[in-house]
């Protein structure tokens, strides 16, 4: 990195890390880097704390990947969200665009990636197979919503979790169509994200 001599190791260091977050590039972790050491007193310890406390307290849910601080997240430890119909999301940031959208009263499972071919992802890179592990031992009627991407690597997944599933109790239902191609779920308003939800339709 540029100026990397002119400015104390420690801030290097600590420029380095920021750098390596997505969307950050080296002129704006310099700047992040900068102004963490002007905050005010306190700033830095409740950084430090927080990012500790991710770092230790934060795992995944035991029934569907989401984070959460005990063995079950919020999602499912609340008895009036239907356990009979799951919505399958890449990742947090998916879920929290749906749930926002104030449309889906079931449950989720987070897969924490899409399989890539192209770029390597294979199926055990992702919790893909663990989803349909938990499916194909489900004894009631269980709808599973997949909400992927609408991109190469989601319909890639999708096919995938539809070639898995050899349990007849599990139907599969994909968001309607319409969404652009490439488009991001999280970055989608939720009236359409609850409108490609409501209108979902049969894989
Ligand atoms: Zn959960």
């Amino acid at each position: 990195m540029e100026n990397q001599n002119l400015l104390p190791v420690f801030i290097d260091k600590l420029i380095n890390q920021l750098n390596k977050l997505p969307g950050i590039g080296s002129k704006t972790a310099q700047r992040l880097a900068l102004s963490i050491l002007k905050k005010p007193d306190g700033y830095i310890e409740n950084l430090v704390d927080s990012l500790n406390k991710v770092n230790t307290e934060v795992r995944l849910c035991n029934e569907c990947q989401n984070y959460c601080e005990s063995d079950l997240c919020l999602i499912c430890q609340n008895e009036k969200r239907n356990p009979n119909s799951i919505c399958v999301v890449e990742d947090i940031l998916d879920l929290i665009a749906i749930e926002n959208s104030g449309v889906f009263k079931g449950k989720y499972f987070v897969l924490h990636g899409l399989i890539s071919p192209l770029n390597g992802v294979l199926p055990s890179n992702t919790k893909v197979d663990l989803l349909c592990k938990k499916l194909n031992n489900v004894c009631t009627p269980t709808e599973l919503i997949l909400s992927l991407n609408s991109t190469s690597d989601g319909d890639a997944t999708c096919h995938y979790i539809n070639e898995s599933l050899k349990n007849e109790m599990v139907s599969i239902s994909k968001l309607a169509s319409g969404l652009p191609f490439g488009s991001d779920l999280d970055y989608l308003d939720s009236r359409t994200l609850s409108q490609a939800i409501e209108n979902r339709k049969s894989f």
